[in-house]
């Protein structure tokens, strides 16, 4: 038996950029969409614009020559034009792919190769990674385009204007600048709209990058339904809010969320402008920054990761803030405890603090539960609920089912059976309209991945240990653990497998297993190594080694530890369960 969401919705059959605009050259109401606030009164994108800029990059796509089903790769942190080129990718019929800003060469050329990207966005920050990992793949550099540079018009200008130039000057070593897009297409944007996908289920729109449940990144196959079905579902549950109508003129969002991850993606791309919630864009996080934004602009929904949510609980400074705009605070992406959820409602709630003056209201954190592989959120909480005081990530978003699967059949055993008893752990599997394509060009990983029932239905095995309160539609869920090989510091993904083929590459690592361990509240990955005959490296050494190889937060700062074997099972699979129960008991919490 399975449980099924309490809501059963329509999804509407159209590309993103359609159910996001509602049509391509049709009126968009013109409120602001996206805005900078360090400089709110001149930098900042109505809906209209936001449209417009996009089908302005689109047709400069088009003439630099994308094809349909080209995946570009969008290589910078958040800015106000990120969306544009996000939905302009669609709306040429390419294919969009996120990369964390902060990777090293390797890195981004493995996610170019794999991807096999035709174009790259890149901030301007980044052009010397970007240059590398291009030249790594043969990516040639006139389909570089640099995003940034202070441009000679204030972004509200922009769309508008035929031929912007750019503030750096011309083209960045052979790369082009983004402007160049822009270049003589006003006019023809104006009238022209894009090819609407015939089958929206089949066609992909975005290449989000994560192991899943065991190996290295892959590319997550979103379609256009899939998305709006995501979408869909999320508005859906923030409609049942009985002051809705109102609210919605006054909400107001802050992203400081990446917008490569699926997370801040799906939300501050896609969802709040489709519900015409104006979105104040960071261009990282920034702790403090994000406190005065919140005061200033009157911030009222809050999409947040856990060690966010420590830091608003332990920081001296979060009282001196006020704060009593915030509506609601979502946390998701990693686990959460109660505890730290109340010292933060608490903080919301003491009549003293400056961040609780007019709230009438107590504020509970709400944890969702979401993945890569569905898009983003498959569970969530109703917004009219009074339930508090629940560490649970929510009930089933609309058009989503679940199941627990016993773990003793090793819980990634086809025929394990499903649990079916409330309070019973088991491993969560998934279905539902949002649900991955496949992983890009990798059968076997998703045939391990996606398992079809008798009756055809794909089902997402996710490597999450969950128990739920009441087995029955509208029962809250519970992730406890996992079971997968995954890593998560900070909410980013670290897969293991990655980290353990590079150790591999050190001459003086023989073997070797990583782990993530959690160590005052915080995931981190922890190494354990076979060291070479030869070899005279400390731990230290291997650990800076690693250093330069990869972007900081995949760093073993879980530490190094020298072992004459990993433990591994007869057909030579590493015994992840007994490495991370050592790993607890050497450096982790109790
Ligand atoms: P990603 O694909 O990067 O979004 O990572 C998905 C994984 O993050 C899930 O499979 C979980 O292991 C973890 N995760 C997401 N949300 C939660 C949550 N609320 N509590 C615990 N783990 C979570």
């Amino acid at each position: 038996m399975t449980i099924a969401s309490r809501w059963s919705v329509p999804i509407p059959r159209c590309s993103l950029q359609q159910w996001i605009f509602g049509s391509a050259c049709g009126p968009v109401p013109n409120h602001k969409a996206f805005i900078d606030p360090e400089n709110p009164e001149t930098n900042f994108l109505t809906m209209g614009d936001y449209r417009l800029l996009a089908k302005r990059f689109a047709l400069g796509l088009l003439e630099a020559g994308l094809k349909k089903g080209d995946r570009v790769l969008i290589f910078s942190g958040n800015s106000l034009i990120y969306p544009s080129v996000f939905l302009g990718v669609l709306m040429a019929g390419g294919i969009v792919s996120g990369a964390n800003p902060t990777f090293v060469p390797r890195e981004l050329a493995y996610q170019l190769k794999d991807s096999e990207s035709s174009f790259l966005f890149v901030a301007e920050h980044a052009v010397k990674t970007a240059f590398e990992a291009a030249a790594e793949v043969g990516l040639p550099k006139d389909h570089i385009f640099v995003l940034g540079g202070s441009n000679t018009l204030p972004t509200s200008q922009l769309a508008q204007s035929p031929s912007p130039t750019p503030g750096i000057k011309g083209r960045v070593n052979g790369a082009r600048h983004w402007t160049e897009l822009l270049t003589n297409n006003l006019a023809r944007a104006a009238t022209w709209s894009w090819e609407e996908p015939a089958h929206p289920e089949e066609t992909t729109c975005c290449l989000n990058y994560s192991s899943g449940t065991t190996g290295v990144p892959k590319g997550v196959e979103i379609s256009h339904h899939a998305y709006v079905a995501n979408g869909a579902g999320v508005v859906h549950i923030n409609k049942l809010r009985p002051d809705f109508a109102q609210k919605q003129k006054t909400d107001r969002g802050l992203c400081f969320l990446p917008l490569y991850h699926a997370y801040g993606q799906t939300y501050f791309i896609a969802n709040l402008p489709h519900l015409g919630i104006p979105v104040y864009v960071m261009p990282a996080f920034d702790f403090l920054q994000m406190l005065a934004h919140i005061q200033r602009f009157r911030v009222t929904t809050l999409p947040v990761v856990p060690p966010i949510v420590v830091m608003l609980a332990k920081h001296p400074l979060t009282k001196t803030y006020d704060l009593s705009s915030i509506e609601t605070i979502g946390s998701g992406a990693a686990p959460l405890t109660r505890e730290v959820c109340e010292e933060v409602e608490r903080l919301f709630s003491t009549p003293t603090a400056a961040s609780v003056a007019g709230r009438e209201k107590q504020l509970f954190i709400r944890q969702g539960w979401g993945m890569t592989e569905v898009t983003c959120t498959s569970m969530s909480w109703d917004p009219t609920t009074t339930a508090r005081g629940s560490a649970g990530v929510g009930e089933l978003l609309p058009n989503c089912r679940a199941k627990l699967v016993a773990l003793d059949g090793g819980g990634h055993d086809r025929m394990a059976p499903p649990v079916e008893k409330a309070g019973v752990r088991g491993e969560l599997w998934v279905t539902g309209p949002t649900l991955m394509r496949r992983y890009w060009r990798k059968p076997e990983a998703t045939a391990e991945t996606i398992v079809v029932d008798a009756d055809g239905t794909r089902w997402l095995r996710t490597g999450d240990i969950a128990f739920v309160e009441a087995y029955k539609p509208g029962g809250i869920f519970h992730v406890v653990d996992r079971v997968k090989e995954l890593i998560k510091v900070k909410g980013n993904q670290v897969a293991p497998a990655e980290l353990e083929g590079l150790l591999l590459e050190n001459p003086d690592v023989a073997d070797a297993a990583v782990v993530g361990v959690t160590v005052d509240g915080e995931e981190m990955p922890r190494a354990y190594v076979v060291r070479s005959p030869q070899s005279k490296a400390s731990e230290a050494d291997v650990a800076g080694w690693m250093e330069g190889k990869v972007t900081r937060y995949k760093h073993l700062k879980g530490g190094v530890v020298f072992v004459d074997a990993v433990p591994k099972n007869p057909s030579g699979k590493i015994l992840r369960k007994q490495l991370r129960d050592r790993a607890q008991k050497e450096v982790g919490d109790a």
